[in-house]
């Protein structure tokens, strides 16, 4: 997570709030840093080479900044966690990385009907696309997935 690099706003292409291409509905609201109102967060699309995603407040609106041709090659449950992950460092403003990572997984669980199965294999997606890390299998150890009741 960065906070308000002006350097982004250089790379703004767009001002969508949906990710194209999306079969499911990706969305999520947060908070305005200034006016504190509740507010879709905006996409748009960033040209940097470390990260697939960041979340940033931009003049105070939340946004999530997205490397598009990177986040296009992740498979879906990837992508919508990388989505969610962002989505959760807007709405909580966390910073630590595992718990935003368990509250991402809690939103795809409510808003994407995800399942334990699913998590499962996100967590296999997630090593296979983005190099093998403790990071993902400790999603395992997150709420949403322990007390999924779906399998
Ligand atoms: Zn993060």
């Amino acid at each position: 997570m960065k906070l308000g690099k002006p350097l982004y706003l250089l790379f703004l292409l767009t001002t969508t709030q949906t990710l194209a291409g999306e079969r499911a509905v990706l969305s999520c609201e947060a908070a305005h840093l200034d006016t504190n109102k509740t507010v879709p967060v905006k996409i748009v699309s960033a040209i940097t080479k470390q990260r697939i995603a960041t979340a940033q407040w931009p003049l105070g609106y939340p946004t999530i900044a997205i490397n598009e041709s990177e986040f296009s090659r992740l498979p879906e449950l990837s992508r919508h966690f990388v989505y969610y992950h962002e989505c959760a460092h807007l709405v909580k403003q966390l910073k630590d990385e595992a718990q935003v990572d368990c509250v991402a997984l809690e939103m795809m669980r409510d808003q994407q009907q995800v399942s334990k199965y699913e998590m499962r294999l996100l967590v296999d997606e997630l090593s296979t696309s983005l190099g093998l890390s403790r990071r993902w299998t400790n999603l395992l150890k997150c709420e949403a997935f322990i007390h999924s009741s779906t399998d």
